[in-house]
């Protein structure tokens, strides 16, 4: 609520400020709109899916360029521009991602700030883009024969487009899609639940361009002046800083921390270059004083969510009890033809066959070779580091057999990535709990459920995916029902026990719809009440039809629930059969039993 008001208020400010404020500061409040709208594409490159650039500025030059060379040079209005400069700026972005997305972490930085340094000196040595001098008398926007060429319709045409771009970026992040690029910092885990981290992080990286162009767009129109300087290197960092200040996930921040930067650096230059001698930076070792401060004291940002009254820093899922819809009955398939042709295929038998994994020197899994039918539960037993976990990730497509296979009825799952493999109905908990944090339980489960959606990133912007996200969230909804979960359902789920964590990663399984399901150690942590809530969870799902696998060192708990028993020791398989027998087997007492 407070929230709600401080945005109007805010957007009630930004309405008035011209017609109250000199020129001047009506020109700073234009610079913080152009910046806005590229630091929102950062939010969701960079704060949301984890992928830093430092390379904005030259989509926004490369953007303005384009404009700017066409309407001096064939006098072109911006308006048939305008689509020109966007779609090569996507276009360069296109070309760029596919070379970049697949970099991670530091290679991924270097690479961004390789083609934006490339650039920056490409628009310095085309004679034809001016050089270093750049191109002037760019033509103004009008708009029905209306001149928007001062300062007051600039402002306002600037500061619509960040309302639009705020809107539409809210959309993209309370969405299937949104879930997806929340995930995207967390790969193994997207991998699993479906997402093609590459091929989706390629329209993020697209997405974050074309803001950039559309302020590259409005800026050359605005100034009516383009030259590579603001296009630089500099440029990309004030951008990163702009980010950071704001608080990196947040959309409201990314227009926080572009007011801050330019604001602030303005006041500086002008305030020191008063007080301060000579021809150094005064202002510019200042503001580095200041972030440095900053990053000490509100890592967070400046609108650090407690202040602003929002659930949690990263929740863009503002579900709450009352907006969420069950309906009577959840149909198991909809929306995707190809998941829905899928979701109806019959349960099959799980086939292990020989499968091994090497780590180095270590043999993790030694052809181990084992069956799980329809409607068993199957427990995997062994001593730590046997090997119990990397037998899943081999099922699981998240790690590879390097001999072996693993087949599911007549299909071969082990050439599959982990994000195919869901679609064969195979879902999984892990060992150790990977929710994203910061969201609800039910944003996290909700994520299991991606793949039966289809909507993508342009409907999630325009808003168009609400009929499948509603199906999405009830179905999430009765698997967080049916673990037991209801009473949390609307918790940040980093603040459950880690029992209970594990719980929601076993929802976040069931709403994937599986025919397979893989617990890795489920019971950890819980409490007797709540292993036997789980254990009858488990009865449910056999009865169902569903394969489970589970792997569990609490023997007793295990002897009550499973039809059989695998022993792994040392990566190979020691025996299998009922509990029973696996109980009393010598080599079984000897190796595990007898140890605990
Ligand atoms: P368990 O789940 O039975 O406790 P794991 O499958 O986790 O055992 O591990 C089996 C062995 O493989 C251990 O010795 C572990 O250290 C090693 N291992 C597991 N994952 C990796 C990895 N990604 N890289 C290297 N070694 C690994
Ligand atoms: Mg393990």
């Amino acid at each position: 609520m407070k929230r709600k008001w401080l945005v109007a208020v805010g957007c009630l400010a930004l309405v008035v400020a011209p017609l109250v404020l000199p020129d001047f500061y009506t020109t700073l409040l234009i610079y913080t709109g152009l910046a806005s709208i590229v630091v929102l594409g950062l939010v969701v490159l960079t704060g949301v899916g984890g992928m830093t650039s430092f390379g904005q500025a030259t989509f926004v030059g490369l953007s303005a360029y384009t404009t700017g060379a066409i309407s001096t040079t064939l006098g072109w209005s911006p308006w048939v521009t305008l689509p020109i400069a966007v779609l090569l700026t996507c276009l360069a972005a296109a070309v760029i991602g596919l070379l970049t997305v697949r970099l991670s972490g530091h290679y991924l930085v270097l690479g961004t700030v390789a083609w934006s340094v490339g650039l920056y000196y490409l628009f310095g040595n085309l004679p034809f883009l001016g050089g270093y001098n750049g191109i002037s008398d760019i033509p103004p926007i009008t708009f029905f024969g209306f001149s928007l060429a001062g300062s007051r319709p600039s402002y306002y045409l600037i500061w619509a487009v960040v309302a639009v771009a705020v809107v539409c970026t809210m959309n993209l992040l309370d969405s299937r899609t949104g879930r997806a690029i929340r995930s995207l910092r967390n790969p193994v885990l997207a991998e699993s639940f479906g997402i093609d981290i590459y091929r989706l992080r390629l329209p993020v990286f697209i997405y974050a361009a074309f803001l950039a162009a559309i302020s590259g767009w409005l800026y050359a129109h605005y100034f009516r002046f383009v030259n590579p300087a603001p296009f630089g290197f500099d440029g990309s960092i004030d951008y990163a800083f702009m980010l950071v200040l704001g608080g990196a996930t947040q959309v409201f921040g990314a227009i926080v921390g572009a007011f801050v930067l330019v604001v602030g650096k303005m006041l500086l230059q002008i305030g020191l270059t008063h007080v301060l001698p000579g021809p150094v930076h005064w202002d510019q070792i200042f503001f580095g004083l200041l972030i440095i401060g900053l990053f000490h004291h509100a890592r967070s940002g400046i609108l650090s969510a407690r202040r602003m009254g929002a659930a949690s820093p990263d929740n863009h899922e503002a579900d709450t009890e009352d907006t969420v819809w069950i309906p009577a009955e959840i149909p198991c398939r909809f929306s995707s033809s190809q998941a829905n042709a899928l979701a109806a295929q019959p349960s099959a038998t799980l086939r292990v066959e020989k499968v091994s994994r090497r780590f180095g020197s270590l043999l993790a899994v030694n052809g181990v070779s084992f069956d799980a039918a329809p409607g068993q539960v199957v427990g995997v037993i062994g001593p730590n580091g046997a090997g119990k976990s990397t037998l899943f990730n081999l099922i699981a497509g998240t790690l590879s057999v390097d001999q072996g296979e693993v087949w599911l009825g007549e299909h071969c799952l082990s050439r599959l990535s982990p994000h195919q493999v869901i679609r064969h109905r195979v879902a999984r908990t892990f060992q150790h709990v990977q929710l994203r944090p910061g969201q609800s339980v039910l944003s996290n489960v909700a994520l299991g459920a991606h793949w039966l959606g289809r909507k993508g990133f342009i409907a999630s912007l325009l808003r168009l995916d609400r009929h499948e996200e509603r199906m999405l969230k009830a179905r999430a909804m009765a698997a967080i029902e049916r673990a037991g979960l209801k009473d949390v359902a609307f918790a940040d789920a980093h603040t459950l026990p880690l029992g209970r964590q594990r719980v929601v990663e076993i929802a976040r399984a069931l709403s994937a719809s599986p025919s397979v399901l893989l617990l890795d150690e489920p019971a950890a942590g819980l409490r007797h009440q709540e292993k036997r809530a789980l254990g009858a969870l488990i009865q449910q799902l056999r009865e169902e039809g569903l394969t489970v696998l589970i792997v569990e060192h609490d023997m007793e708990f295990l002897m009550d629930l499973v039809d059989k028993i695998v022993v792994v020791n040392f990566g190979t398989k020691l025996c299998e059969g009922m509990p029973q027998t696996v109980q009393s087997d010598p080599q079984v007492i000897e190796t595990y039993l007898g140890a605990e």
